[in-house]
């Protein structure tokens, strides 16, 4: 028993080191006492460990992981108020090791994956985010509808990837609980159910694109989808907050081919509170920055 504790606490150990490594600034004292813990580890005999070793053990593991978790929690905090500038997104590391998904996913595939294709989103997002800040501050809108398709896809491309390989993980698999299932239940009959949709939706999907299972905030309640290719020029992962319809029936009868000037009278009418409303509801909602 005293092998495996010790076996795991060197597990643990090893991961806070990497934590600290890859925090590299401000982790002086949690690294000291990282330090003194991993020489008085090795300085004890691991066969012949006394129930005072054992307990002294524990004592420092246990502040230790207070005080990490406290420096991870400071961490997320101020990662989550952070934002992305323009054309600074960043390729998320995988969560896991490249060959963690197999045999399910091959580790060839999620290098491809991981490293070409979305670092490719992440590039291309990136360029249509400056492109289109030129644009703004050119008053040159000529390709805006280029840039903008390029945002939807590659934004789309990286938002859902990053998704993707968070909702994945090598311990995964099993049965969703808790408030989940009961809104599965409630929404799809059974477990079961969803998961017959979610796939025949999955295997149906024409051409390249996506499954996703959703929350309909207004409705409140799960959806599936598809996504054909990834986007139709939307960002998935985002939340809309003004909205212009411009399907001819909204003007037509009025401006005639005139759209131009129907969306120029439209800015008359915005209804700014509710979008203020919209926009502090939307944004209490935070994921990691990405
Ligand atoms: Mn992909």
């Amino acid at each position: 028993m005293n092998k495996q504790y010790l076996e795991d606490v060197e597990e643990w150990l090893r991961g806070v080191a990497n934590y600290l490594d890859k925090r590299q600034d401000g982790t002086g004292d949690l690294r000291d006492e990282l330090d003194q813990l991993l020489e008085w580890k090795s300085g004890i005999n691991e066969e012949e460990l006394s129930a005072t070793d054992i307990e002294q053990l524990q004592q420092r593991i246990h502040i230790l992981h207070h005080n990490v978790t406290k420096l991870s929690q400071k961490d997320q905090e101020s990662n989550l108020n952070k934002s992305v500038p323009i054309g600074k997104h960043t390729l998320p590391p995988l969560p896991y090791a490249y060959n963690a998904l197999e045999p399910v996913i091959s580790a060839e595939i999620m290098k491809l994956h991981h490293d070409k294709h979305h670092q490719a989103y992440v590039d291309g997002l990136n360029k249509a985010e400056l492109m289109m800040q030129k644009a703004r501050e050119t008053n040159d809108f000529s390709l805006i509808k280029h840039w903008e398709r390029e945002a939807a896809f590659h934004g789309s491309g990286h938002y859902l990837h990053t998704l993707f390989w968070e909702i994945m993980s090598p311990k995964g698999g099993g049965n969703p609980n808790g408030s989940l299932l009961k809104q599965i239940e409630h929404d799809f009959g059974s477990f079961e159910a969803l998961k017959k949709h979610f796939s025949e939706a999955a295997k149906a999907v024409e051409g390249v694109g996506w499954a996703l299972l959703v929350w309909a905030p207004r409705a409140k309640k799960l959806e599936i989808l598809q996504s054909e290719r990834h986007m139709n020029l939307t960002q998935w992962d985002t939340i809309p907050l003004l909205v212009l319809d411009v399907w001819e029936h909204a003007y037509y009868l009025q401006y005639k081919t005139n759209r131009a000037g129907y969306v120029d009278n439209w800015w008359r009418i915005v209804n700014w509170p509710e979008v203020q409303y919209r926009f502090d509801k939307a944004s209490q909602l935070t994921w990691k920055t990405q």
